[in-house]
């Protein structure tokens, strides 16, 4: 049977093939623990995390000793809000409703221990305006948490801007921009960026692997959640994974020399596709702004068809989600939608398309063709 075509490339992405040739050396004669001072496999195993910590610093513009691993953006997340919160005398917490579920449970997980945090929500096309941000800021916020690009519906926000707002008012700036590394030159000291989370598996690298951008000298600030070993400048202690590390530097260097040309095809991947479904269809609205929105990403809504059917029926050909990944597995309303005001009938009926490096024009052609059928089918 024929595998269904994959375009859910934000939930994640398959390894690149030279991602998985730089990493299996790590997994067998190369297998020694970063930690180990003694001996030649220690040496050979903590050069090589130090070559991918500098290729993961050297994509966003950060320094290498300012690059914590973790095990994936979650914990990066987590860190970041829960690490800053506890050593500081200001409490506040403010960021958006549209945010991954890392932050918004981790946000709500404070609130529940006596912190304020406040949940901003974006314009109707999916943005965070930095005026929504001005309103908000008080002299009690200690940190800021505002995504680079988001999950769903792949709207970016004015990073800089928000960054520098922020600062105005003395709090620090924490940006998710797992779904922005590859898409968007990013430069976190250009950007005025604190602390930023990234995840190895969403640009062509393994899971189970990604980092915690901090300043330097904010680092002291940051209160561990994993004590032990001292690892990561003291902030993350744990024997570290030294295959998915190297993988992470791996895809980090194949993304700095492929960026523009791989944005670019995926770009015209998705306006095919766009132009394709808008073509045949009547019934279909585009969530989020059309123009401030990550190459590969469409977020798509049905009017007059059964979500549910529309899904079954285009799932043996096509791999894509009807929300983001965490939220489909207990099938609820995205808190992206519902953020934008989209009734949960037609949010049911949306398709989240994520297209990526290996997906070809037959791909998408074929894409087009299938969900043009099943809607046509199912329209009421
Ligand atoms: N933030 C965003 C925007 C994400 O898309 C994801 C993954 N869905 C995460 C954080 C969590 O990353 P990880 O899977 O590495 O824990």
């Amino acid at each position: 049977m024929r595998r269904p075509v994959y375009l859910d490339n934000h939930a994640t992405t398959a390894v690149d093939p030279l991602v998985l040739e730089a990493m299996l050396p790590y997994f067998t004669g190369e297998f020694g623990n970063a930690a180990s001072v003694g001996h030649i496999y220690g040496w050979k195993a903590e050069a090589a995390v130090e070559q991918a910590r500098c290729e993961v610093a050297d994509l966003i513009g950060a320094k290498p000793n300012e690059i914590i691993f973790t095990s994936g953006a979650t914990e990066s997340n987590n860190t970041a809000l829960k690490g800053l919160v506890c050593n500081s005398k200001k409490s506040d917490i403010i960021t958006s409703s549209i945010e991954h579920s890392s932050i918004i449970d981790t946000g709500n997980a404070l609130k529940g221990l006596g912190r304020q945090v406040t949940f901003i929500k974006p314009d109707e096309k999916g943005i965070i305006s930095p005026e929504s941000l001005k309103k908000t800021l008080d002299k009690t916020t200690v940190l800021v948490s505002l995504m680079f690009a988001n999950n769903e519906i792949g709207t970016i926000n004015d990073i800089a801007t928000l960054a520098q707002i922020t600062h105005e008012h003395e709090a620090l700036f924490h940006c998710d921009i797992v779904q922005a590394v590859g898409k968007f030159p990013i430069n976190v000291h250009k950007q005025n960026i604190d602390l930023a989370s990234l995840s190895a598996h969403k640009i062509y690298g393994p899971k189970g692997v990604g980092a915690l951008f901090v300043k330097r000298n904010l680092q002291s600030q940051v209160h561990p959640l994993l004590h032990g070993g001292k690892h990561e400048q003291g902030i993350r202690s744990g024997t570290l994974n030294v295959p998915g590390i190297v993988g992470f530097g791996a895809a980090c260097t194949i993304l700095k020399k492929v960026m523009v040309t791989e944005n670019n095809r995926i770009l015209h991947l998705r306006d095919r596709l766009l132009n394709l479904l808008t073509k045949a269809l009547p019934n279909i609205q585009v969530n989020g702004c059309l123009k401030r929105r990550l190459s590969g990403n469409l977020n798509i809504s049905f009017n007059n068809v059964d979500g549910e059917e529309l899904f079954i029926a285009t799932q043996p050909a096509l791999a894509i989600s009807r929300g983001s990944a965490c939220a489909t597995s207990s099938a609820k309303i995205s808190h992206v939608l519902n953020s934008l005001n989209i009734s949960n009938s037609l949010a049911q009926a949306t398709f989240r398309i994520g297209i990526g490096r290996f997906n070809t024009v037959d791909e998408i052609d074929f894409a087009a063709r299938i969900i043009i059928e099943e809607t046509l089918r199912l329209m009421v």
